[in-house]
């Protein structure tokens, strides 16, 4: 059975796509903690991303960086931070998020609610600078 990632680079289910290649995929997390807070997927599915090859690994890094810098070019931040969890979805998958200060990376938090037409327009944006 597909993850749920898969059905989203497969357009089975929606998202606020950010950039996509032969290998990877980004798109808006729904349940931001920052505005802008992105994924980052390789296409391959595997549950623990120390599981990816090398080349994979790899790859999915530097497709994270470019993300990374359409991001801070978007979206007012000191920096990106990086986050590596899956504890929810068993698809590897880097969150990238806009940061101001170190509680911006506290998952725990508190997640954002963003309307639909919000959500989109961030999207438009980090688009237009990848
Ligand atoms: P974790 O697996 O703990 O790293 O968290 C999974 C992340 O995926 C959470 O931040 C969710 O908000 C996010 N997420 C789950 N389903 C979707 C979806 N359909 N579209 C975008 N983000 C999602």
């Amino acid at each position: 059975m597909a993850t749920i990632f898969t059905r989203i680079i497969n357009g089975e289910i929606p998202c606020y796509k950010i950039a996509e290649d032969e290998n990877y995929f980004a798109f808006l997390d729904i349940n931001p903690v920052k505005k802008g807070h992105t994924l980052v997927i390789p296409k391959v599915e595997d549950d623990y991303i120390f599981n990816l090859d090398d080349q994979t690994l790899a790859g999915l890094t530097l497709f994270a960086k470019k993300v990374a810098i359409a991001i801070q070019k978007a979206i007012p931040c000191k920096r990106v931070g990086v986050a590596v969890m899956g504890m929810e979805v068993p698809h590897t998958h880097i969150h990238l998020v806009p940061m101001e200060s170190e509680g911006d990376l506290n998952f725990a938090k508190g997640k954002l609610k963003l309307e639909p037409s919000e959500m989109e327009a961030i999207a438009e944006k980090i688009r237009k600078a990848f």
